[in-house]
């Protein structure tokens, strides 16, 4: 059964028989643009996936996290055929987007902190990430949190990382659910205090006592800080258990931009 406009196409088809090689064109650009991934995009995270499997990252959230947050929207379109490698990538203003199995790392031991529950669907609960960088590490956060609050002492970045996540809620609505702060993270960020887990994603010579006094008990902090006796940076984590108390390990060399006071 015809529409009644079959001939008319037909005709169409017959005067100009390029005309669906150009249409698949426009159509593969559409795709691809502006990125030069597309759907291949899918294919290519999932083996980043893959390979952070391998390499020990097991928390099955975390690892879906990362198999949800399109990277290759967060990074410049000169190095999006490098936005699924294992590697950090500059975001402009000396800046770094971190290397992926850091990051996945420093979420797994969030999510592993003392006072959460056996059911918590949202592992992070409130959480505060100092350091947004390009928005990469709190599109992730934000699949795994109650809320995000994220804070940047760069504005450039700041505005870059709100433009990056308006991006990913076009491709994935209603998420992420990340509330973007143009300010000094070593302050924390006492109006929405407390938090049950901070991470930041730059180190610096001690713990600014904010952190310390906006973790909520039960929860966890990750940063990268320097060990104090020459060796560089390690990741450090600090719990405050539910009587108040705070406990500091270390985990690990890293190398993560420093963490500055004030904003520019
Ligand atoms: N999580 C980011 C990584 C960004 S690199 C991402 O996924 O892209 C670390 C960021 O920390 C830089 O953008 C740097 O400007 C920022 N930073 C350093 N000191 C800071 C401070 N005191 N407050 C807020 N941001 C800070």
């Amino acid at each position: 059964m015809g529409s009644g406009r079959p001939a008319a196409s037909r005709d169409n088809l017959l005067l100009r028989p390029q005309a669906p090689l150009q249409a698949a064109e426009r159509d593969r650009k559409a795709i691809m643009a502006p990125q030069g991934l597309g759907l291949d995009s899918v294919h290519v995270r999932m083996r980043m996936v893959d390979r952070l499997k391998a390499d020990g990252l097991q928390n099955p959230r975390v690892l879906a996290a990362f198999a949800r947050v399109p990277r290759h929207l967060f990074v410049d379109t000169a190095l999006v055929n490098q936005a699924y490698e294992d590697t950090s990538l500059p975001i402009g203003l000396g800046q770094t987007i971190s290397k992926p199995s850091v990051v996945g790392a420093m979420i797994a031991l969030l999510c592993a902190r003392p006072g959460l529950g056996a059911d918590a669907t949202r592992p992070l609960g409130m959480c505060l990430e100092i350091g947004t960088g390009c928005g990469y590490q709190a599109a992730l956060l934000a699949d795994l949190a109650r809320q995000v609050i994220s804070i940047e002492r760069l504005r450039d970045l700041h505005l870059k990382a709100r433009h990056n996540l308006d991006a990913v809620r076009r491709q994935l609505p209603g998420s992420p659910d990340v509330r973007l702060v143009y300010g000094d993270g070593m302050l924390g960020h006492a109006p929405s205090a407390p938090y049950d887990t901070i991470i930041a994603a730059a180190g610096g010579r001690s713990l600014p006592q904010a952190w310390l006094d906006q973790l909520a008990p039960g929860g966890r902090l990750v940063a990268p800080m320097d060990d104090g006796r020459g060796l560089g940076q390690v990741l450090t984590v600090v719990d405050r258990h539910l009587d108040g108390r705070l406990q500091q390990t270390s985990s690990g060399a890293v190398l993560f931009v420093p963490l500055k006071s004030g904003i520019t």
